[in-house]
């Protein structure tokens, strides 16, 4: 290939989308295409398909047409393509006849090198000829197992694509899909008729889904768990029927949750409704059947759950699939109960091709097979698409990460079913943790509660964790919660034996932090500045209101979330930003650019330098941990945001005051913009200390704290010092 060329795709790439380098195969594709060759691309979802055919697009002349399924799909593609000055249109039912008329009128000028169209525009009258017209000189059919049977999502309409096929067989065709299973595949090639069309296919692998199944009881409160973290937000769940959408959604409502139902029983207007709230982040859950998703091309889906059994891994990997397509750590979670089988069955009883049901029989098996499994979910899924996975153990899955995680509980748990029965067994989980980490609360004192010997016996564990305790331990049937208005907590025989007998027990380990970035996968999380992300989502939510458009066709998580860690504050700073093409920059970088710049003022805060190459450098494990925002650190800071007392936080904490200073250290030295400018020491007691530091010349602690003779505690000392370090009274070493 020659070297311009090359480079021109990367400059390309770079003006038109924003993006450095190109993924694993694109550009292979992209030549592949340039030189009028068939393609059949097996990538998985989320590896970047639409780039193979966007790019020829708009480097040879001639009309690219896209097949793509779905009319959401479509208008959020081109938005997205719109945002980023790249031209292309649609054509579909949702427009009226004379839209329809200025778009072909806008094609056969050939201003316009990227037409979507639905399968089934194919059979209109006219088109053909329509399209006989437009110069096509490219032929992209996405989402191409569609058009298989043997497929999970077999759409009558593109069968039409035969015809369309015959009638121009001369133009180069790509035909794209996530399904991999070798069956699809061959079906695509021979329905396409593309027997010769050049395979592309990549792993499946993605190592950014971590993958996780829990037992179904409790699910509702695990799910409450999951969701509550902001960083696992949005997120999609997955219900068996309509009816569980609708009561899941409510049940999540009155949690405080953001969440809509969908599903194909709900009108066509409240459909697109929801899914426009959810593309443009108005609503961060949404509760759904399987009807949910093709039309749905969310790039930030931080979480999948499935609350019930799917009918094939085929289908629970795409749908899984849905999770992180920006390459972010991202959740899959299954609830996993044998039971659910007999559901299916009955579906599958129903099914009158003999030859199908059979297929729907071994499938299903091996979707029971995944949620028993007791070795790496990853590495049978990948084993499951034909793939020979290269490690044994992945990292990144339940069952990888728990492998011999389980802790000696006998002394917790006893600690857990005391406080159960103490209390009469009435009280919830909530109660109950709140008494073992000894919490300073009236309703705790107003049953005595702070009296008992439980009281505050418990500082090895945090309440999420506990609160994982206690699941395991409903898990394992020590425990029965009260079904209704009040889940109120109760022993069960086995419970009472192990407290009477004081068994051993062992119980799985509760997560240091229920957060992905726990596992290894840290180098693709920026330490960013959760504040400014905040606001900066706030501007693009706003932006994409007022433009009709999916919040993420403004910028992607992975862009603001740069902008938070590199806070650029000049244009040339912000067109080095991921994501920001020529367009964008010249269409939102000053309204972005002003947020960064009155909140870097604010806090003090300078343009870092990003480096030219990997876009993900390592950021230093300490600051990932600080900015983490469910770390130990984010407490802190919450607390002094609400201006408390070093002394309330350590106890309300149950950490050690100097602890807290510590943490007030690493936070502002990362530079987290934090005032604390009300826990200065009075000047009676600071200016003796700072004096101590500069004659001292140095940050450290040790010959100050001994010069000043025990004057001051070291705690004091050390709370100084952070004043002079972050207002740069004295420096660092
Ligand atoms: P697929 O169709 O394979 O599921 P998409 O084409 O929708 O995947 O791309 C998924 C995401 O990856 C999109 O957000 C896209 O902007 C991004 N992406 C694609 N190619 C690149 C690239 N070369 N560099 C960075 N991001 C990319
Ligand atoms: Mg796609
Ligand atoms: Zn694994």
């Amino acid at each position: 290939m020659p070297i311009e060329m090359q480079q021109d795709l990367t400059a390309l790439l770079e003006k038109h989308f924003g993006f450095r380098t190109f993924r694993p195969l694109q550009e292979e594709i992209v030549q592949t295409v340039l030189r009028k060759e068939h393609c059949l691309v097996v990538m998985p979802t989320g590896s970047g398909k639409s780039l193979c055919f966007q790019v020829p697009a708009l480097c040879q002349s001639g009309l690219t047409l896209v097949i793509s399924p779905l009319i959401a799909l479509m208008k959020d593609q081109v938005d997205g393509l719109r945002a980023n000055g790249v031209q292309a249109a649609f054509l579909n039912s949702s427009q009226s006849m004379s839209e329809q008329e200025a778009v072909k009128a806008e094609i056969r000028s050939g201003s316009v090198p990227l037409l979507y169209i639905a399968p089934e525009r194919l059979a209109a009258a006219g088109f053909r000829e329509f399209l006989a017209e437009a110069n096509v000189s490219l032929l992209a059919i996405d989402e191409a197992h569609c058009i298989s049977e043997w497929g999970h999502e077999f759409r009558p309409d593109y069968r039409n694509l035969r015809g369309l096929r015959s009638a121009f067989p001369s133009i180069p065709c790509i035909a794209l899909t996530a399904t991999a299973t070798p069956k699809v595949q061959a079906d695509i090639r021979e329905q396409l008729m593309l027997p010769e069309a050049r395979l592309f296919l990549s792993s499946f692998n993605r190592p950014n889904l971590l993958y996780h199944v829990y037992p179904k009881n409790q699910s509702f409160e695990r799910l409450l768990l999951i969701l509550r973290s902001p960083q696992r937000l949005p997120a999609i769940v997955y219900c068996f029927s309509r009816r569980d959408t609708e009561m899941l959604a409510e049940d999540l409502k009155a949690e405080g949750l953001t969440a809509l139902p969908y599903h194909a029983g709900l009108d066509a207007q409240t459909r697109r409704e929801t899914q426009e709230k959810f593309m443009r982040d108005q609503v961060s859950v949404i509760t759904a059947t399987i009807a949910f998703g093709m039309g749905i091309d969310k790039p930030d889906v931080r979480t999948v759950v499935h609350m019930d059994l799917p009918k094939n891994i085929e289908g629970y990997y795409q749908e899984t699939g849905r999770a992180g397509r920006d390459g972010l750590p991202s959740d899959c979670v299954l609830f996993f109960s044998y039971g659910d089988k007999f559901k299916q069955d009955y579906f599958i009883d129903q099914m009158e091709n003999p030859d199908l049901q059979s297929v729907a029989r071994g499938q299903l098996e091996k979707m029971l097979d995944y949620g028993q499994l007791r070795t790496c979910r990853r590495n049978f899924l990948l084993s499951y698409f034909g793939e020979r996975p290269a490690e044994k153990t992945c990292n990144g899955c339940d069952r990888c990460l728990q492998r011999g995680e389980t802790f000696d509980a006998t002394e917790i748990t006893q600690k857990i079913l005391s406080a159960v029965l103490r209390t009469g067994e009435r009280f919830g989980a909530a109660h109950i943790c709140d008494v073992l980490l000894g919490k300073n609360k009236e309703r705790i004192r107003s049953f005595h509660h702070d009296q008992l010997s439980v009281f505050g016996s418990v500082q090895e564990f945090d309440d999420r964790q506990l609160r994982e305790i206690i699941a395991e331990l409903l898990d394992n049937d020590f425990l029965l919660k009260a079904s209704g208005q009040y889940p109120t907590l109760s022993l069960t025989e086995k419970g009472r034996k192990a407290i009477i007998e004081r068994q051993k027990v062992e119980l799985r380990k509760p997560e240091v932090t229920p957060h992905v970035a726990e596992r290894g996968v840290e180098q693709n999380e920026l330490p960013y500045d959760a504040a400014l992300f905040e606001e900066l989502r706030v501007l693009r939510r706003q932006i994409a209101e007022q433009q009709g458009v999916a919040a993420f066709v403004i910028f992607g998580d992975r862009s603001l979330r740069e902008m938070a860690t590199f806070f650029p504050q000049r244009p040339e700073a912000f067109a080095q930003i991921y994501g920001v093409s020529d367009r964008k920059l010249e269409q939102f970088g000053q309204r972005f650019l002003a947020i960064i710049q009155s909140f870097a003022a604010v806090h003090n805060l300078q343009e870092r330098a990003m480096s030219a190459s990997p876009p993900y450098a390592a950021p230093r494990q300490r600051k990932s941990k600080i900015l983490r925002q469910d770390s130990t650190y984010q407490e802190t800071r919450t607390l002094i945001e609400c201006k408390r007392s070093l002394t309330d936080i350590a106890r309300e904490r149950n950490l050690k005051e100097g602890t807290i200073i510590q943490h007030i250290e690493e936070l502002i030295m990362a530079g987290m913009p934090l005032d604390i400018d009300y826990l200065r020491p009075e000047a009676a007691i600071f200016d003796p200390i700072a004096a101590m530091f500069r004659s001292c010349s140095g940050e450290a602690l040790a010959p100050v704290f001994q010069a000043l003779e025990g004057k001051y505690t070291y705690d004091t000392v050390r709370l100084t010092r952070i004043f002079l370090l972050r207002d740069r009274d004295i420096t660092q070493i």
